[in-house]
């Protein structure tokens, strides 16, 4: 049976088709290291290093840490590692990393729990006889009450609700009352290093059935879209950090002209083929108001001379006064009415994109489906790029 974790359930939940990239086509692609990786895989290191030593009673001093740290940042850091965020250099991340790791000797370095597991790596078989991944940074006890930490870097601190909600550490907890019978307490333990805090969590037992229960549905969400290979693309703020924008097809256009010159860019067929599409729908518009302005004014005209034709070189526009119907604003009662007195089936309208919709949720009796058909249909919508300002090129 395969395994599944929890980003690879948060990477199908945030984009199906970067999962199928990632986890089934195993696509290539060059991985940027950001320095936010860079500095959280060091710190763990030296935290790791700090409880193996520790556990093992091997003297362990905070300048014995910190020149650990200073060592192995000194030999893997490289100028290719990016720095996103403006006016930091790579030195200001290298001092915050120190910064944590001081702070947390500081408050741990008496910490009076037995460290069972670092770096901990496992599976769970989950009732349906899938495989969960777990894996843990500190797995901890004192007495009966077991502790499954987390270190984060993050430059936000974790809320009690994100705790409160979070779904890896919870299933880590799974593991732990499996393995451990007389674990009584599982407290999830997130160290924000950031803040020098740290944030914790309990699950009751009907909590974590009912999680297991969730996790479960999301993997058969999963093996039905592997078995329909139906993998549709989700865009969100996430995909400005998607590593597989080269190979998505709301992209690969975008990556395709993006570092081209200017004069260069402007040449792209796909790039002329929408400005002059945008331009074309512009004018429709300008047209269509055009329109109704002008017929605002035949009709003013039309008025004032009493006339209901008005004579143009070639053509003749006709212009009746007449009435139309006004329905009220809340229908249900008209609409009750109308069903009552038998004209509801005459007047009424099938709303095309609702049945539609239902259609694709799989939301409609079978009886209807039987009764329609499909077939390849292209639509086009326009929407202003995000990531460049207006006039710019
Ligand atoms: S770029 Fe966005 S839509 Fe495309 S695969 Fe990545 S996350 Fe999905």
């Amino acid at each position: 049976m395969p395994t599944y974790s929890n980003s690879k359930l948060s990477t199908f939940e945030n984009c199906p088709f970067q999962y199928k990239l990632h986890y089934l086509d195993k696509t290539e692609v060059e991985q940027e290291q950001t320095i936010e990786l860079f500095l959280g895989d060091l710190v763990h290191q030296v935290l790791e290093k700090m409880h193996k030593d520790m556990k093992f009673k091997k003297r362990v001093s905070k300048a014995i840490l910190l020149k650990f740290y200073k060592d192995i940042w000194d030999k893997d850091y490289s100028e290719d590692i990016r720095v996103v965020k403006e006016g930091l250099t790579a030195e200001n991340y290298k001092k915050m990393g120190m910064k944590y790791i001081s702070d947390y000797y500081d408050s741990y370095k008496k910490e009076d729990m037995t460290i069972l597991g670092l770096e901990t790596q496992d599976r769970i078989t989950l009732p349906d006889g899938n495989s969960w991944h777990v894996r843990m940074d500190k797995l901890g006890c004192k007495g009966d009450t077991y502790f499954v930490c987390d270190y984060k870097t993050n430059a936000w601190m974790k809320t009690q609700e994100d705790a409160d909600s979070d779904r890896q550490l919870a299933m880590y907890s799974i593991w732990v009352k499996d393995k451990f019978k007389d674990a009584r307490k599982v407290i999830l333990k997130w160290h924000m290093l950031a803040f020098n805090k740290e944030v914790t969590s309990e699950r009751t037992p009907q909590q974590l059935e009912t999680l297991q229960k969730e996790v479960m549905e999301r993997i058969k969400e999963i093996q039905k879209a592997e078995k329909e290979n139906n993998f549709p693309r989700k865009q969100s703020a996430l995909c400005a950090y998607c590593a597989y924008k080269e190979h998505c097809p709301s992209f690969i256009h975008l990556a395709k002209i993006q570092d081209k010159p200017t004069e260069k860019f402007k040449k792209d067929d796909g790039v002329k083929l929408v400005d002059s599409y945008s331009e074309i729908k512009k004018k429709l518009s300008e047209l269509q108001q055009n329109k109704e302005e002008f017929e605002g004014k035949l009709i003013e005209y039309a008025k004032q001379l009493g006339v209901d034709a008005v004579y143009g070189s070639n053509n003749v526009a006709k212009v009746k006064e007449g009435m139309k119907i006004v329905l009220p604003e809340e229908k249900e009662e008209i609409i009750a009415i109308l069903k009552e007195k038998g004209l509801w089936d005459e007047v009424a309208m099938i709303n095309f994109m609702r049945l539609q919709s239902h259609y694709f949720k799989g939301s409609l009796h079978k009886d209807i489906i039987d009764k329609i058909k499909t077939e390849k249909d292209w639509r086009i919508s326009l929407s202003k790029r995000k990531d460049v300002e207006e006039g710019e090129e």
